[in-house]
């Protein structure tokens, strides 16, 4: 059985405390690697690493480490049918997801920053003939970057790539469920060419590894992505250390459908934005909020493309949805499906584990599920569940679907679907998402400031933003 191991100061080592954690494949129940659980004696080794690198690294002509990125970018790209598969046998989704979007993706995330980190300029500010200001930018010191399972190795370089790319070093830990692409990428990293400590991946569970680095004195900032609730907790702990936090968290997105939008279009889109991954993107479309003119027909044409989609074995192309990524999590979406019923839901859809026959017998697979007549207000529509789980609700005005829209704590992403523009941008301005894509959804230009509002995070990533944050601003003042 293959055993994971830690990347410290450029080398693959055991945890310290020697104890390992069992790697599941969610497609088929089964133990099929062990992964270090390292604990803070492993982040501060990390930690000491990356400070030794820091001095060099963060001082190496920007061109220079622009080069080791692409180089990196390139080797992912080199060995995107291993990583796909790890990828696929890690967290359950479908191989030709993990082919065509994850690993590619990861290819973009570095070749994206290496080239940015050429682009970037600073301000000054004249103030007549008084005097100059300018501002200066220079790299924090060592970064931590803390990533969840759904996307694992897409949102681990989406953090690594622009902390490296800004100078900084890294101490990051992938989510324990799903460790197998961060593990290879470690050992890419290594043949890329990066100097030791550089780059420091430590495995193991969140509330050790991830705890030792948000609370470590020596990581002055985090860049996170999960849950809201693991995001108060980081908050709490690094917030009076007075640490720069970048925090992507939760989402419950709506998909808003007027009578005037394209109907196949929107509810082709519909289907994908709700499923894909099995429902575990943060930026799903969980809840569909649809003009009641229209509603009756969009439920019947939602639900028979629904009703089309496979689920099954990851690895067979035809199958649509894989499995989900871990029993916990298969367990959790479950209850949700029970609450919904007691909360009066009718299933259009769905609602059942699915066991496929060989080899995933004991896998975590559930049908894509669809309700109707939820009130707006009640725990399926306010929670995440992060699954394939989705409602549908009618409404009649403008005012009233804000009002669905704007309900939940969250304020992630929302796809709106009309052919109205003026209403378009009208909304727009009043949708409480860091995201709003008008008749698209999961449509990324890499620049764009990325994140969420209320709920759903602090800080944005993508483009010059993420560049900055892996930096300290300061202000130079010239007397003329
Ligand atoms: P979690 O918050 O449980 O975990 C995310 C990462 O944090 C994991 O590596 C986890 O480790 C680690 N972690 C857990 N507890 C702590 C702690 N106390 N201190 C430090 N680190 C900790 O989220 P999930 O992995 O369950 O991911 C799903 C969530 O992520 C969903 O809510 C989803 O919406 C959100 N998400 C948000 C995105 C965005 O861009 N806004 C994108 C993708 C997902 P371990 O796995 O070992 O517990």
């Amino acid at each position: 059985m293959l055993t994971i191991k830690n990347l410290i100061n450029g080398q693959s080592v055991e945890p310290i405390a020697g104890n390992y954690l069992d790697n599941i494949n969610p497609a088929t129940g089964e133990v099929y690697a062990r992964i270090p659980d390292s604990d803070e004696r492993d982040v501060d080794a990390a930690t000491a690493a990356a400070n030794a690198a820091f001095p060099a690294w963060s001082t190496t002509p920007k061109e220079k480490r622009s080069a080791a990125l692409l180089k990196l970018s390139s080797l992912i790209e080199k060995n995107l049918d291993k990583l796909a598969l790890a990828e696929t046998n890690d967290q359950g989704k479908p191989l030709w997801l993990s082919k065509s979007v994850d690993i590619p993706r990861a290819v973009s995330n570095f070749h994206f920053y290496a080239t940015a980190a050429l682009h970037t300029h600073t301000e000054a500010h004249a103030m007549e003939q008084t005097a100059i200001n300018y501002t200066l930018r220079t790299p924090i010191g060592v970064a931590g970057c803390i990533s969840p399972w759904n996307l694992p190795l897409y949102l681990f370089t989406w953090k690594i790539a622009p902390a490296l790319a800004a100078g900084c070093t890294v101490v990051a830990k992938p989510s324990e469920i799903t460790p197998m692409t961060a593990y290879i990428l470690g050992e890419l990293s290594i043949e890329a060419g990066f100097p030791p400590g550089v780059l420091n991946i430590v495995h193991g569970l969140g509330p050790k590894v991830g705890m030792s680095i948000v609370s470590h004195p020596q990581i002055p900032a985090i860049s996170f992505t999960g849950g809201t609730k693991t995001g108060e907790i980081i908050s709490a702990t690094a917030g009076p250390m007075f640490k720069k936090l970048s925090l992507e968290l939760g989402g419950k997105n709506p998909t808003i459908v007027f009578a005037d939008a394209d109907f196949d279009k929107t509810v082709q889109t519909a289907v994908r934005s709700a499923f894909s991954n099995q429902g575990e993107i943060c930026l799903c479309g969980s809840r569909l909020l649809i003009e009641r003119s229209i509603y009756e027909k969009f439920k019947d044409a939602f639900v028979q493309e629904v009703k089309k989609l496979k689920v099954g074995d990851p690895l067979v192309e035809e199958n649509w949805l894989g499995a989900i990524a871990s029993k916990p999590h298969f367990e959790k979406i479950l209850s949700y499906i029970d609450l919904a019923k007691q909360e009066g839901g009718q299933l259009l859809c769905g609602g059942n584990t699915v066991t496929p026959s060989g080899r995933c017998a004991n896998g975590y697979f559930i049908e894509p599920t669809v309700f109707e007549n939820l009130p707006f207000d009640c725990r399926t529509n306010q929670e995440e569940i992060f699954g394939p789980v989705v409602t549908l609700q009618p409404f009649d005005t403008e005012e009233e679907v804000l009002q669905y829209a704007n309900s939940t704590r969250y304020g992630l992403a929302c796809s709106l679907w009309t052919s109205d523009l003026s209403r378009a941008h009208r909304l727009a301005n009043q949708l409480q998402f860091g995201i709003v894509w008008i008749n698209c959804w999961l449509l990324r230009d890499l620049r764009t400031p990325f994140g969420g509002m209320k709920g759903s995070g602090v800080g944005r990533e993508g483009g010059f933003e993420a560049l900055n944050f892996f930096t300290e601003e300061r202000n130079v003042c010239i007397r003329i």
